[in-house]
């Protein structure tokens, strides 16, 4: 059977697998992408759906230059200037406003479908890609110069390199025969579109209690949205009681910020996991976003490596290509594997370790003197800023405010 040849076949069109297709295709690329699952159009008629992202500055920038932020601006979204975080044992909460900062916003609160939506509008209508949808991924096989990647539907590509964008439970990690290390919480994180007595102003607030956070995020029409992270058999209680008896138990844990809990959309509940690959390359093959890593939403970071990882993955093809350098070869991919392996591992470590220290009672001294360190630190609380917003030193040039057209002249 004859077999179409690109540059690049992506795995997966999620958020991840979607930007990356947009940024390699306006690159000059050759790119396939395969999806299982044709996206819904996003509809600003219908009610806000139940996954929304806290999407970073970085994040914001690498959707620009895929084509998506003008449409998701245009269509539903909310910026937040200041993040609260408290412990309900300290009295003060921690405070993050965006112009101490000098910095317009800290994040974009935007649901999923619609960054998804507006990727794959992006990729469809451009001609640039080449779509195999509704298809899923059968079987890799190496050859010389390429990998050939077998579809369900028994159509067959090749391709210099194949990336797996295709979720935690990725295939193209397991026939790249990739280790995991698994870590389950015991926790699910409960989602639901809130509505407080006063609007949110634009608060991207969290506290933390024992048993997991509770964050409200901000929506554009002054709702909120909830992430609930409770232990899995206390979710399951929360998402079965009668909706005032919800409203109750949400009222008394979000403790009277901005005034009682009026009422709630549909409920919905997430396990929560750390996975790490123990690499995130093998031959001719790269791995991103969920396929590569998850980790605990605490600080809402899963997302934003998964657009960073496009974005490095962007630069460092760019970089070979005008090197003149096969975009396949193992120097390449082993330096996209250092840098983003590091980058995710410390994020994950780090949610890890928040989430371990404020889990339970029993480190209460440790919690009030880590959270009483940071208030006082402009330089870890600028520091700490710089990694929320994908910023940070060894964040890709693309988040950090570089257009493609520079990339691919410099
Ligand atoms: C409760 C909760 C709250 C969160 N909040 C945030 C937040 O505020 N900010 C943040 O940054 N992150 C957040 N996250 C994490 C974020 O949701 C994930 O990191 C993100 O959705 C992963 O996107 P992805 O594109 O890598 O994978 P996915 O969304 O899983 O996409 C994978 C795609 O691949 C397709 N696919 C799978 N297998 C195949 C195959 N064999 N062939 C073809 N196609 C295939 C699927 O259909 C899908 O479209 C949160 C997570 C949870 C659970």
């Amino acid at each position: 059977m004859s077999s179409s040849r690109y540059d690049i076949a992506i795995i997966g069109a999620g958020m991840v697998g979607g930007a990356l297709a947009s940024l390699l295709s306006r690159s000059g690329f050759s790119v396939a992408l395969v999806e299982a699952q044709e996206p819904q159009p996003f509809d600003t008629e219908a009610d806000v759906g139940l996954r929304v992202s806290a999407v970073s500055p970085g994040s914001a920038a690498v959707l620009q230059q895929a084509g998506a932020w003008e449409s998701i601006s245009a269509q539903r979204c909310r910026p937040y200037r200041r993040m609260q975080v408290e412990d309900g044992v300290e009295l003060e909460p921690l405070i993050f406003d965006a112009p101490v900062f000098n910095l317009e916003r800290l994040g974009t609160i935007i649901e999923n479908a619609l960054v998804q939506w507006s990727l794959w509008q992006g990729v469809s209508s451009g001609g640039l890609v080449d779509i195999y949808c509704p298809d899923t991924l059968d079987e890799v096989e190496p050859a010389a110069d390429h990998n050939r990647v077998s579809l369900k539907s028994g159509k067959s590509i090749s391709a210099s390199l194949v990336v797996g964008a295709d979720g935690a439970a990725s295939r193209v990690r397991k026939i790249a025969g990739i280790r995991q290390d698994y870590t389950a919480y015991n926790q699910h994180g409960l989602v639901a579109v809130v509505t407080k007595q006063k609007p949110n102003p634009g608060v991207a607030w969290q506290r933390f209690s024992p048993g997991g956070p509770l964050a409200f995020l901000p929506l554009a029409d002054g709702r909120s949205s909830i992430v609930w992270t409770r232990p899995s058999i206390e979710a399951e209680r929360l998402l079965a009681l009668d909706k005032p008896a919800f409203l109750t138990g949400l009222d008394s844990a979000s403790s009277g910020w901005l005034g009682r809990v009026e009422d709630c959309g549909p409920r919905a509940a997430f396990p929560l996991s750390m996975r790490l690959s123990d690499s995130y390359v093998a031959r001719r093959t790269v791995l991103m976003g969920d396929a590569a890593h998850v980790i605990h939403p605490l600080a809402g970071q899963g997302v934003n490596l998964g657009f960073a990882d496009a974005a490095a993955l962007t630069e460092s093809l760019i970089g070979a290509r005008r090197a003149g350098e096969d975009i396949g070869s193992a120097r390449v991919l082993q330096h996209y594997d250092r840098w983003r392996r590091a980058e995710s591992e410390a994020m994950a470590f780090g949610m890890h370790a928040l989430h371990g220290l404020f889990n339970g009672d029993g480190l209460l001294p440790f919690r009030r003197i880590g959270l009483a360190l940071v208030k006082r630190s402009w330089t870890v609380k600028d520091r700490f800023l710089q990694q929320a917003a994908g910023t940070g030193k060894n964040a890709p040039k693309l988040a950090s405010g570089q257009t493609l057209q520079e990339l691919m002249h410099a």
